[in-house]
């Protein structure tokens, strides 16, 4: 390719939006152009780094078998409504309506349409297991679309669908599926991590998600210290060390704090530690009612770990300070779960505490020396919060260490969920009909190539892995533009590079040498060669690594075994 006929339109600053790196050097290295929040043109260069995943991919998918089809992005709401998940998904379903008033989404995932597609043409035991995948552009109305294409409402995802005529048999996949994962990201250069991960509206039950360690990650990631067991932080169980509170040494008094309502407040006027503290937190139950929850002061609430407990109402939610109010008569700030007339669900490490202080369900008011079973009874308990750096690992092997993650990828078994919802059946061995067990497989093609910039980069630009940059090699000719001799052999070489199917960039624009250079190194192109006058009359070009800045001439008749080597 010359890149007089190709637009590879770098800037010098990136937009004041572009927080993450990989936002920045994405627009300044010219590869995407925003549209409009979380929609982006991808310009000729990225799009070649798009496609060369996308090949790793479709390698790593055909090798297991799974076959490729391609879905449409329109779907029809009925499908959605045959699922339960017209209602379940929320604001991220951009709906629209066709001319007849009828209802559609744009697809964010494609569970419906797949198991509308595989009742339709799977009909006995015989054609299973068989899986398929589409390479194929998603939209989801992100609350927060953020960090250029990593988190954006229009993107690439690779997303696969297995069927089976059980769980034994969709194990069996699942595992592939793992392994293929695995190469990939290895072939893609990625330095990545397999975590247990939670099976969010996709549902199902067993799940792995697949992190590029980054601190610019989304998600956090709870490791071992000592095993390899590793989990999203929203999945990882608490393991108590402390069993029962010890018996209660300090009588129960109620104290004046007055304006006093965060945790923070509460610990620094009386002198009394965080952990020391309760906090109680509203939620709507199911059945109109309201839940409080009671943890530590120096604890987090996991929403999800609540979400999955059956009196309370999905999605979590918090009760205003008005209906607060209303209900308890007094503010957030001051309420305790003594003496609360509702459902009360007590933390674990909340529920072993002795001598605690927490709201009196009195404005200005907090109890101190408080004490379960003494001043009241204990409520049901659960695993209600986060875990902390120092937990002990929930293998019960070494302590806990927390990292961020960006997830790129996502694996679950979504077992008959969809299946029976929508009559997936098929007649098994005895002739009986049985809705098939399915797994699905999501991949971000397009949040790979952000993820990827985010771990390879340095303050000269993009440093991508050889399999995935735009170009193999770049020539950069010095005055190339007037010295008609070094044109030809400048020329004569890229067309030998060329006939030997090494994608190469010519750097035929008359730039000076160091904008030549600042621009390949922005743009990551692994290999360069420059080649100049000197050239002419020693017959070798110099030869420059963008990884490791390493130089080296080479004779200019051995360009070609030298890339081939490389
Ligand atoms: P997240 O927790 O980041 O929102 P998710 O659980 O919604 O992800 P899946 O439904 O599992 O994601 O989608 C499969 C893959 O698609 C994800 O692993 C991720 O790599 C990619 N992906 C999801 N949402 C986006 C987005 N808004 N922009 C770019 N890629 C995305
Ligand atoms: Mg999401």
């Amino acid at each position: 390719m010359k890149i007089t006929n190709f637009l590879i339109p770098t800037l010098r600053e990136a937009p004041a939006d572009a927080d993450i790196t990989s936002h920045q050097l994405m627009i300044r290295a010219g590869l995407v152009r925003q549209v409009a929040s979380g929609i982006y043109t991808w310009l000729p260069l990225g799009l070649k780094v798009l496609r060369k995943v996308e090949s790793i991919i479709r390698e790593e998918m055909d090798a297991i078998g799974a076959q490729e089809l391609l879905m449409p992005g329109v779907q029809p709401g009925e499908l959605w409504e045959e699922s339960g998940r017209w209602m379940d998904y929320g604001p991220e379903l951009l709906r629209i309506k066709d001319r007849h008033d009828r209802p559609f989404c744009l697809g964010p995932t494609h569970e419906e349409i797949i198991t509308s597609l595989a009742r339709g043409e799977l009909k006995s035991y015989k054609q299973l297991p068989c899986a398929f995948y589409q390479v194929q552009t998603k939209f989801r109305d992100e609350i927060r679309p953020r960090f250029g294409i990593m988190r954006a409402r229009e993107f690439l995802m690779k997303d696969a669908y297995s069927f089976h005529i059980d769980t034994e048999c969709l194990e069996q996949t699942y595992n592939q599926m793992y392994e293929a994962y695995c190469n990939i990201f290895d072939k893609v250069g990625l330095k990545y991590r397999a975590v247990i991960a939670d099976t969010g509206n996709i549902g199902g039950s067993k799940s792995h998600e697949f992190h590029v360690l980054a601190d610019s990650g989304e998600d956090r990631i709870a490791f071992s210290s000592d095993s390899d067991y590793a989990a999203n932080v929203e999945m990882a169980p608490v393991i108590i060390e402390k069993q029962i509170a010890a018996p209660p040494s300090a009588t129960m008094a109620k104290v004046a704090t007055p304006n006093k309502h965060s945790i923070q407040d509460i610990s620094a006027f009386l002198g009394i530690p965080e952990k020391q503290c309760l906090k109680t937190l509203i939620i709507k139950g199911t059945n109109e009612k309201v839940i409080a929850l009671v943890l530590r002061g120096d604890h987090e609430l996991n929403e999800i770990k609540v979400q999955k407990l059956a009196t309370v109402a999905k999605p979590l939610q918090f009760a205003s300070e008005k209906e607060i109010h209303e209900l308890i008569g007094c503010g957030p700030g001051s309420i305790g779960p003594i003496g609360l007339k509702c459902e009360i669900i007590v933390d674990q490490d909340a529920a072993v505490l002795e001598d605690f202080t927490c709201g009196a369900n009195e404005s200005g008011y907090h109890l101190t020396g408080v004490n379960w079973n003494r001043d009241a009874e204990l409520p049901q308990v659960s695993d209600l919060r986060e875990v902390v750096v120092g937990d002990i690992s929930p293998d019960k092997q070494g302590i806990l260490e927390i990292k961020r993650g960006i997830e790129v990828g996502h694996i679950f078994q979504l077992g008959t969920k969809y299946s029976t919802a929508m009559k997936a059946q098929v007649l098994d061995k005895n002739g009986k009909s049985i809705a098939m067990t399915m797994g699905c497989y999501g991949l971000g093609v397009s949040r790979i190539v952000a993820a990827s910039i985010e771990q390879s980069h340095d303050n000269k630009g993009i440093v991508w892995p050889e399999s995935i940059a735009p170009f193999f090699c770049a020539i950069a000719p010095i005055n190339m533009h007037k010295s008609p001799e070094l044109s030809e052999k400048v020329r004569s070489l890229y067309a030998t590079i060329v006939e030997n199917g090494i994608d190469v960039l010519l750097y035929d624009k008359d730039d000076r040498m160091g904008a030549m250079l600042t621009n390949l190194e922005l743009i990551g192109v692994p290999h360069i060669l420059v080649i100049g006058e000197r050239s002419l009359a020693t017959g070798k070009v110099e030869y420059k690594s963008r990884r490791n800045s390493e130089k080296l001439e080479i004779d200019l008749n051995n360009v070609v075994s030298f890339l081939k080597e490389l």
